[in-house]
């Protein structure tokens, strides 16, 4: 997948002017947050289950090698295979060679984000195999060649508009001139294109929502039935998932799954929740024959022991994102890679370098409500705070923010002088402002004032109010 985050800028400016990506973030946006604190508010122990799955996830990656092979040898001991990946090019190696040896000349796969990750579909093509997604909002973005904009609805970015017409562009075999009325037409035209392609499929690929370390079970949550599918009518099933996707046992499972449907998609659980171990058993009734789980760190690894490490903890519920200003105003693939909003902000950096995706965890209100709703309690602005500070460690900041933040702190550190030019800064303020409230633009700041107006500060400086305070105490 191309890297686009270095051009977060351009990228944010292309989407703000864009009113088809906009109208589709104001409707998509709205549904999530009223769903998810309705069914919040339905659980009244919800804050406990958010301690508890804080805590699950805190104790397994502590014990990370030891979860880890527990699951690969329960896996192993139920029929399956496990194929330990470092990087993307083994992982992709490794599911080539899987495909390969069954025979594959096409694959479904339902929706993973590590498979976008790691470049799944262009390197199963470029070796003559069809990959077909299945979810349906990763089926239209494959049909656009686009990538997803959001981890749990992959096309967040598109209006109803635009999927009837991409439908009429790529099902050119069907009539012209059926109507879609309503979104059940989409579905169903959706719904017979793609049970073809699953009865056609050598092989199956699905992520993982969860790895059962006690009983070697991989685990996946879909609302469409399309992820069963892929994984029990094909001979093969592939399960990608990365190694934090671990959990000691089923009732920590159970936990958090609690927390994943409420936070993603406000469901009390989520339509079908399904636990695979290992391939068909004799006496079972379907199942496919082979199960392998491509196991993948891919720089995961490297994040334990640091201040990174709490990001580990995400289930890619998508809350953050969903309750994040920046995102929505922006939309996901102004992000520049796969994980977008508030969780990408923090962990593209971990995994692609901050000298790419420097621009992310400045693009944050700090509001704190990505934290605040985070099922797992991950300090998220916390983290953007440390990226902050190695970009500046690492001097890859523009020039003039060097040179201005280091002014910045010269002045901080004399509080007399920091008074004098906050004072100055106000009253000069005011002056341009010439009576409005707010400047449209200023001169030096013109990044800021492009797209608002600079409100005029008004009364005292925070400084002397809370001087004056301090006196009427
Ligand atoms: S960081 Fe938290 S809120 Fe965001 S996707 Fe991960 S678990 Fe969900």
């Amino acid at each position: 997948m191309q890297v686009t985050s270095p051009a977060f800028k351009d990228n944010a400016a292309r989407a703000l002017a864009d009113p088809g990506l906009q109208k589709a973030l104001g409707k998509a946006k709205g549904a999530f947050l009223q769903r998810r604190a309705e069914a919040v508010a339905r659980l009244p122990e919800f804050e406990a289950l958010r301690d508890i799955g804080r805590d699950i996830k805190n104790h397994t990656l502590a014990h990370l090698d030891f979860y880890l092979e527990t699951f690969a040898a329960n896996v192993e001991r139920a029929g399956g295979t496990v194929h330990w990946c470092r990087t993307a090019e083994e992982a992709r190696e490794a599911v080539l060679k899987i495909c390969r040896e069954a025979g594959a000349r096409t694959v479904t796969k339902g929706k993973s984000m590590i498979s976008e990750e790691l470049g799944i579909n262009a390197h199963l093509e470029a070796h003559g195999i069809r990959p077909v997604e299945t979810d349906l909002g990763e089926y239209i973005i494959q049909l656009r060649r686009e990538t997803p904009s959001h981890i749990i609805a992959p096309a967040f970015h598109l209006n109803r508009e635009d999927w009837e017409a991409d439908f009429r562009r790529a099902h050119t075999d069907l009539d012209p001139n059926r109507v879609f009325a309503e979104r059940r037409d989409i579905l169903a035209e959706a719904r017979a294109k793609l049970r073809q392609k699953f009865l056609a499929a050598d092989v199956g690929i699905t992520g993982a929502n969860f790895l059962i370390a006690e009983t070697g079970s991989s685990v996946i949550v879909t609302n469409e039935g399309n992820g069963d599918l892929t994984q029990t009518l094909p001979r093969v099933h592939i399960a990608l998932a990365s190694i934090e996707k671990v959990v000691p046992t089923l009732e920590d499972c159970v936990s958090l799954l609690r927390l994943l449907a409420r936070s993603a998609t406000g469901q009390d659980f989520s339509v079908y929740t399904t636990f695979s171990t290992g391939g068909r058993r004799p006496g079972d009734l379907d199942g496919p024959q082979e199960y392998h789980v491509v196991l993948v760190d891919n720089g995961r690894s490297e994040m334990i022991g640091t201040e990174f490490q709490e990001m580990l903890r995400c289930i890619r519920c998508a809350a953050c994102m969903n309750h994040c200003p920046v995102y929505g105003a922006v939309g996901g693939h102004s992000y520049g890679w796969v994980y977008p909003g508030p969780m990408g902000s923090v962990l593209t950096p971990s995994l692609i370098g901050v000298d790419k995706a420097g621009h992310l965890p400045n693009a944050s209100t700090f509001c704190g409500k990505c934290e605040s709703v985070c099922p797992v309690k991950i300090p998220l602005p916390k983290m953007m705070r440390h990226w902050r500070e190695r970009e500046f460690e690492r001097h890859l900041q523009p020039g003039a923010a060097r040179t201005n933040l280091a002014l910045w702190a010269w002045f901080a550190k004399r509080p007399e002088l920091y008074r004098l030019a906050t004072r100055a800064a106000v009253a000069a303020l005011r002056l341009l402002a010439r009576g409005r409230g707010a400047l449209p633009s200023l001169p030096f700041a013109r990044g800021w004032t492009v797209g608002r107006d600079l409100p005029v500060p008004q009364g005292r400086t925070f400084m002397a109010e809370y001087a004056a305070r301090q006196r009427r105490k």
